[in-house]
């Protein structure tokens, strides 16, 4: 175990060398392990605030560099874990370089073919469930269980459990968590902080075929690059979400579909509450944030509270969000859809959903229209203003909503139903490109 414990707040790193500095040496960086969410900026603001870890005690401070040193902070310094719920101690996290998931506990890589159990091979796989010799019908016995028998292979090293009064943060602008899925879930997981990191190429070795998604079936693979079920209050700020490896264009074509090997990057389910996800930046990945799973999952009325700000969503497919029953405040982002073949929708209208949309700044290729801009599921209203589409002039506002509403059928309503107090400024669109590509994704230090 190389894993550290910081014993002075201020700390200097060069490589993977640690060591304490002295005053005259302090970062002239703020101390992002010590930050806190501003009073008033967003939903997780609200009541109690968003601290994270700001109050640990030196014994929980700590510097790490792989996996195991990872999850083994996140459980009071011990690996493995003694119990499948993290540690709420207050702790402080700071990652240094890239921390790869899928490695063993000698951090050594682990492959796809390394996951595989009881048989299970692709290409078995994809000769058994061919719908040309299957059928229409689900895959069921022995091969697909054996893929879910490699998938909770896995699941075992991917995941990472997050528990409560935790702040992640990146120690510069290196810091990569490659392959990982953050699992913050639990209703008694709150206060939490994760700022300055890049999230790249979480991927499922093992997709699922459901023939029955879609007309033309899908492949469906588990693993968020964050989710965040049943808790509250988390702030997610000033990170970068990508695929580069394993990007879309990089996947194969099975049964006429793509080889879909990603989830959501930040997904928002099960009646959590009170998030604030700001200054991030989400790139090249299809399903970027689901907020609320299912149409039937009544409990999440009056929850999936959130707001987005000032996040650029650059080629991304779809769900920038995909919002149901929450009151989701969307300000200030900047949508690129320049290149995005595969180009859905950025907001889908779900169940009970009161998106509020104000001052967001698209740049499109010139062939998608606004009113590509919105999906309506079983969603009945939006509230769009202040939008302006690749014209940077204030005087060229688009009514997104109206542009909407002119080529589709029903109607969506302008009323939500509530306006939001929670912000701390609300710039005027023309400047959003600007704030956002010079300030967005990981600090430049
Ligand atoms: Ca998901
Ligand atoms: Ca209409």
């Amino acid at each position: 175990m190389r894993i550290m414990k910081v014993f002075v707040l201020t700390l200097c790193l060069i490589g993977h060398t640690t060591f304490f500095t002295s005053a005259a040496a302090l970062p002239k960086h703020e101390d992002l392990g010590r930050a806190t969410l501003a009073p008033n900026d967003g939903w997780a603001s609200f009541s109690t605030g968003t601290t994270g870890g700001s109050s640990a005690t030196p014994d929980h401070v700590y510097v790490v560099h792989d996996r195991q040193e990872l999850i083994a902070a996140l459980n009071n310094g011990v690996y493995p874990p003694p119990s499948s719920t993290p540690s709420s101690t207050p702790k402080i996290i700071y990652v240094v370089g890239t921390i790869d998931a899928n490695v063993d506990d000698n951090n050594e890589p682990l492959t796809c073919a390394d996951y595989e159990r009881n048989g299970y091979t692709l290409e078995a796989y994809l000769a058994t469930y061919d719908p040309a010799v299957w059928g229409r019908v689900p895959p069921s016995g022995a091969l697909e269980n054996a893929r879910v028998a490699s998938q909770q292979a896995q699941q075992a090293r991917v995941r990472i459990r997050v528990g409560a009064n935790t702040t992640i943060v990146g120690v510069d602008k290196h810091a990569v968590i490659r392959g990982a899925w953050f699992d913050i879930r639990g209703t008694a997981t709150s206060n939490i902080i994760i700022r300055n990191i890049t999230f790249r190429d979480t991927y499922d070795c093992f997709p699922a075929w459901d023939p029955l998604d879609g007309s033309q079936g899908n492949w469906n693979s588990a693993y968020d690059s964050i989710s965040l079920r049943d808790g509250h209050h988390v702030w997610i700020d000033h990170n970068t979400f990508e695929d580069r490896d394993t990007a879309d264009t990089t996947l194969p074509t099975y049964f006429g579909r793509l080889f879909q090997v990603h989830d959501g990057l930040v997904d928002i389910t099960n009646a959590f509450d009170l998030a604030t996800v700001s200054y991030n930046r989400f790139v090249n990945h299809d399903k970027v944030m689901l907020i609320g799973s299912s149409d039937s999952a009544t409990a999440d009325r009056g929850k999936l509270r959130v707001t987005l700000h000032h996040n650029l969503f650059e080629d991304c497919g779809q769900r920038a969000p995909r919002v149901r029953f929450g009151q989701v405040h969307v300000f200030n982002n900047y949508y690129q859809i320049k290149n995005t073949p595969n180009y859905g929708y950025s907001w889908g209208v779900g169940r009970e959903s009161a998106i509020y949309a104000e001052n967001n700044f698209f740049r499109t290729d010139h062939e998608t229209t606004p009113d590509q801009f919105i999906e309506r599921f079983s969603g009945t209203a939006i509230y769009a203003a202040g939008s302006l589409v690749d014209a940077a002039s204030p005087n060229h506002l688009v009514d997104v909503l109206a542009e909407y509403n002119a080529v589709n059928n029903p109607d969506l309503l302008p009323n939500v139903g509530w306006t939001p107090v929670l912000f701390l400024e609300i710039e005027p669109t023309f400047k959003v490109p600007s704030t956002i590509m010079s300030g967005s994704g990981p600090f430049n230090w």
